[in-house]
């Protein structure tokens, strides 16, 4: 009877603590997804910009923008929606200032029009989207997004892109919702600069321009989700004076866009040829998948020797699959943002 009793006792003591085991296992799991770091980044051009360039109304005015776009997204993560669509709300923030070049305010190219391009990508499936040569649509990174979801291709161009856009009843503006005298200006310069004769009526009064903006403000997001899906964004005008026809690296994959949940989520500014002639965006992926590379030693190699050694401009933002996220570029200043889940929040416009 004794020996009984015995193996009784032992019986329940191995139960309890089998249960507080489990239960500490289960503690450990609901820290891991209480903690699940989210975290947004976001870009709105490289290229020269100073300090003594900028009165202060416009720098009050960009880091408003960056802070309602960053503030955008990160409602959204918070609110457990994807990070898909904290890019695209995102960005659309900055496509609907005339502050950045994408969307309303996008450059001209030499003919004096606008043609957009944008791209989107989901790092869960590496499905992805982009339009080229746009000039109508009004949030491009919104056809992006549907060329993502409805076709079975990635890019769409001109023409064809707008009457796809217009299936789906995406929102189309006239041309001079997207027109802005800045960049008008920034057109007429880089003519001048290239010596093409035209004659234009500008204000004299009017501040001239110092920013180099003949490309500035393109736009990018990268963002990571409590599911921990990391998805990447970029919308552009592309370059002041550009070719007609001319594309540029934000609506190529792997050059001005990237996402991976293995590796990293990218956006790229800048001269967009040196993007594509790099596969920039990719680039940083693979020297993190392959080589072991943090997200930030694989930025700087990218932008500092890949970029430089090829005479090329710009910037990348980046974060990778723990939530970590890093910026880089070799220019004099990069309009850039980020806002992390342990509450970071980081707003930058100079070179440090
Ligand atoms: N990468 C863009 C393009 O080449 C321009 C920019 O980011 O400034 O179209």
């Amino acid at each position: 009877m004794l020996r009984f009793q015995i193996i009784i006792i032992f019986f329940i003591a191995f139960q309890l603590s089998a249960c507080k085991n489990d239960s500490k296992i289960n503690q450990k799991e609901k820290t891991l997804t209480t903690k699940i770091p989210f975290a947004l980044v976001i870009h709105g051009g490289a290229g020269t910009i100073k300090k003594e360039y900028m009165t202060d109304e416009q720098e009050i005015a960009y880091r408003k923008k960056l802070q309602e776009a960053l503030d955008v997204g990160y409602s959204i993560l918070e609110n457990s929606g994807t990070a898909l669509e904290a890019v695209q709300k995102t960005i659309n923030v900055m496509e609907d200032s005339p502050l950045f070049n994408a969307g309303k305010g996008a450059v001209f190219n030499s003919l004096g029009q606008q043609e957009m391009d944008a791209s989107i990508m989901d790092g869960k499936t590496l499905n992805a989207g982009a339009v080229a040569g746009v000039s109508l649509i009004k949030n491009p990174i919104n056809a992006a997004l549907l060329v993502k979801d409805s076709t079975r291709h990635v890019i769409l161009s001109g023409k064809g892109a707008e009457e796809f856009a217009r299936q789906y009843h995406l929102q189309f503006e006239d041309a001079s919702y997207f027109y802005t005298e800045k960049r008008y200006r920034s057109l007429i310069r880089e003519k001048e600069k290239s010596g093409e004769k035209i004659i234009i009526k500008t204000n004299p009064k009017e501040q001239t321009e110092q920013i180099d903006d003949h490309k500035l403000g393109t736009v990018g997001c990268v963002a990571i989700d409590k599911e921990h899906n990391i998805a990447a964004g970029t919308s552009t005008g592309g370059m002041t004076n550009k070719k007609f026809g001319r594309i540029g690296d934000s609506p190529i994959i792997g050059a001005g866009t990237y996402a991976n949940n293995l590796t990293c989520g990218i956006s790229a500014t800048g001269t967009g040829e040196y993007s594509i002639r790099t596969l920039a965006a990719h680039e940083v992926s693979n020297l993190i998948q392959y080589k072991n590379l943090s997200l930030k030693e694989a930025l700087k190699h990218v932008v500092h020797v890949e970029i430089d050694s090829l005479g090329g401009d710009g910037g990348l933002i980046g974060l990778d699959k723990n939530g970590e996220i890093a910026w880089d570029f070799n220019t004099s200043g990069m309009y850039r943002a980020y806002k992390k889940s342990t509450g970071e929040k980081v707003i930058e416009i100079y070179k440090k």
